[in-house]
């Protein structure tokens, strides 16, 4: 569960330090002049350059054949279960992925799927796991037919699925005739993190997107990858949905000039995070999870007080945090925030914390 952002009002300070979503950065001025450089075109036309070269910069990126330029992750994500999957087919996912807990219910409106949730640690499930959840064909059972993960895995405190687990997962599923797909949000943050190419991650994947939105800093965009024969069909729902575009090109300069100058430094994102969960472990009563990228997940229970009160105490004094459940806070690491500003919000949290 994520809880909406509270809304500015009058007698709020200003955000000082904004750890509430790397969805919350702002185009730099260099990515705003690259956007108004970018050569355009009507992009549901064919006649976009920039928008073409971004779709095969990632389509090379991730070692796949196509690409389709769509207005959010959530978009790709929907897309990839229309095509992948009809009414009444059944997605095996974990229970915490982001197609089921945060995309209103869009798996079930618009594919007429369902997802079957499977448990494990980090937002990821084991091989094992998913074999135990794989049904005999009867008229009983719903046909399962894809097989989804997430890299990283959001509410499982952005963890990187392995390389070996993806390969064991994908053959898994191709050997029981699903097909298999990758919300690759954070895929470059798995990347930085781990060292594994994303051609490498995406190798056994028959759909993966990247978010440009998300660390990476651009206003809007996502890019789906896939087969040739599946962008084709992906480009079918971008059409009857109205996500067919026009002088996008714009919006695929700022992705261009992310993939050019923003990759790189996620490592700065992922090393802020480490030290927010090292500051912030320290605090009374706070349980901090071990991040692996940009996102660290803390559990107040310790304090006594509930994540809402908490997040609102802080937000009171400039610190803004997402409260994710009842007692789990989630603090993330981007472009507009920096190692000074993470120093600042643990002490300010300090503070609160002693009250
Ligand atoms: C943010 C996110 C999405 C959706 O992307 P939008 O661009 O916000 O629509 C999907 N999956 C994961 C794991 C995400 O974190």
């Amino acid at each position: 569960m994520v809880l909406a952002p509270p809304r500015p009002s009058p007698d709020m300070p200003p955000v000082r330090v904004n750890l509430y979503s790397d969805t919350q950065t702002r185009p730099t001025l260099a990515m705003k002049q690259a956007m108004m450089a970018a050569e355009i075109g009507d992009e549901q036309s064919g006649l976009d350059p920039t928008i073409d070269a971004l779709c095969a910069r990632m389509a090379d990126l991730v070692g796949k054949e196509a690409a389709v330029f769509l207005p959010s992750g959530t978009m790709c994500n929907q897309i990839s279960l229309l095509v992948h999957c009809t009414r009444g087919d059944s997605v095996l996912a974990h229970r915490t992925a982001h197609l089921l807990t945060s995309e209103g219910g869009g798996t079930a409106a618009l594919s007429g799927a369902q997802v079957m949730p499977l448990e494990g640690a980090g937002g990821q499930f084991s091989v094992e796991t998913l074999k135990a959840a794989i049904t005999s064909p009867s008229r009983h059972a719903p046909p399962q037919t894809l097989v989804a993960v997430e890299q990283t895995a959001n509410l499982g405190g952005g963890t990187v699925w392995s390389l070996a687990d993806l390969t064991a997962v994908a053959e898994l599923a191709h050997s029981h005739g699903m097909a298999t797909h990758m919300d690759g949000a954070r895929l470059l943050n798995a990347v930085v993190a781990s060292g594994v190419s994303a051609a490498e991650m995406a190798a056994d994947y028959d759909s993966v997107w990247l978010d440009f939105t998300k660390g990476l800093g651009a206003p809007l965009g996502a890019v789906l990858c896939g087969s040739t024969a599946f962008i084709d069909k992906a480009w079918r729902w971008k059409q009857r949905m109205g996500g067919a575009l026009r002088q996008a090109g714009m919006d695929a300069a700022a992705c261009l000039y992310a993939l050019d100058h923003h990759v790189a430094r996620l490592a700065d994102d992922h090393a802020n995070a480490a030290q927010l969960a090292k500051l912030f472990a320290a605090l009374p009563g706070i349980t901090v999870e071990t991040p692996q990228t940009n996102l660290v997940f803390l559990d107040t229970t310790g304090t006594g007080r509930t994540a809402g009160e908490l997040a609102q105490a802080l937000r009171r004094q400039g610190v803004m945090i997402s409260a994710m459940g009842p007692y789990r806070l989630r603090a993330c690491t981007h472009l507009d925030v920096n190692a000074a500003e993470i120093a600042e919000a643990a002490e300010i949290f300090r503070i609160i914390l002693a009250a």
